[in-house]
């Protein structure tokens, strides 16, 4: 469910800033807005795994393209490094671990340390966009209103001052996308190797997730009626606490 994914990285981000906030150190502006576009946009990457996710369709044959070569090396990668783990496809593998969100955010910060402004405003567009194609559903109205979104976010980005000492940061709200996307799957059905390649009960890839009984299935009536609504209203929450003085 790339909507919820979506959502929930905003979220933490704005609950983040507006904790910060309440307790004095208020962020500047550039740092909620990119923050939380990144994080949002972050939280659908893991899903680059799945030929049939919103980021694998976001840009036509192309992520389509970079999909299907992410699940083949994840597969390959799961059946090389776990002696039990072969033929078990490469979704939800390498992409769904702390070692992947860590290293992804290492990657950007990486990436806007050495390009600056421009690194910076360019991964804060394109997650923006990716963020907005994950939250509307309708398909063309997506693609126009995510390139809209995308462009005002990477303009923004590039005209505010950042918090001072550039945009080296911009790896953490990626990362912490990246993280709550794992965690959200975690909670589902379909559990994720979140802690690969820590062996436990003898597999590297062994699946961590919610105790059964509390689990939700992807798409059910508890995630449109129950996670969607508290998400927005926290996030509202948040916003809220940012924008009054
Ligand atoms: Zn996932
Ligand atoms: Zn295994």
């Amino acid at each position: 469910m790339g909507r919820s994914h979506a959502l929930s990285g905003a979220v933490v981000w704005l609950g983040g800033c507006a904790l910060a906030a309440s307790l004095g150190a208020r962020p500047a502006v550039g740092t909620v807005v990119v923050g939380a576009a990144v994080t949002a946009g972050g939280a659908l990457l893991p899903d680059v795994d799945h030929p049939g996710s919103v980021i694998a369709r976001s840009l036509g044959p192309v992520t389509r393209l970079i999909a299907h070569g992410t699940a083949a090396g994840a597969a390959a990668l799961r059946a090389a490094s776990c002696a039990c783990c072969a033929g078990r496809g490469g979704h939800r593998a390498i992409t769904h671990t702390l070692v992947f969100a860590v290293a992804a955010g290492l990657v950007v910060s990486l990436l806007c340390w050495v390009g600056g402004d421009v690194a910076a405003a360019a991964v804060a567009g394109l997650a923006a966009a990716l963020a907005m194609r994950g939250a509307v559903r309708r398909r063309t109205r997506g693609a126009w209103g995510a390139a809209l979104t995308g462009l005002v976010v990477g303009l923004m980005a590039a005209a505010l001052p950042g918090p001072g000492g550039g945009w080296w940061w911009v790896g953490l709200p990626l990362g912490l996308g990246c993280l709550v996307h794992s965690l959200g799957d975690a909670l589902t059905f379909s559990r994720v190797p979140l802690l690969w390649p820590i062996r436990i009960r003898g597999c590297r890839w062994a699946a961590v997730g919610m105790w059964a009984p509390l689990r939700f299935r992807t798409g059910s009536a508890a995630e449109l009626l129950l996670v969607v609504p508290v998400l927005m209203l926290l996030g509202a929450i948040s916003a809220w606490t940012l924008i009054t003085p």
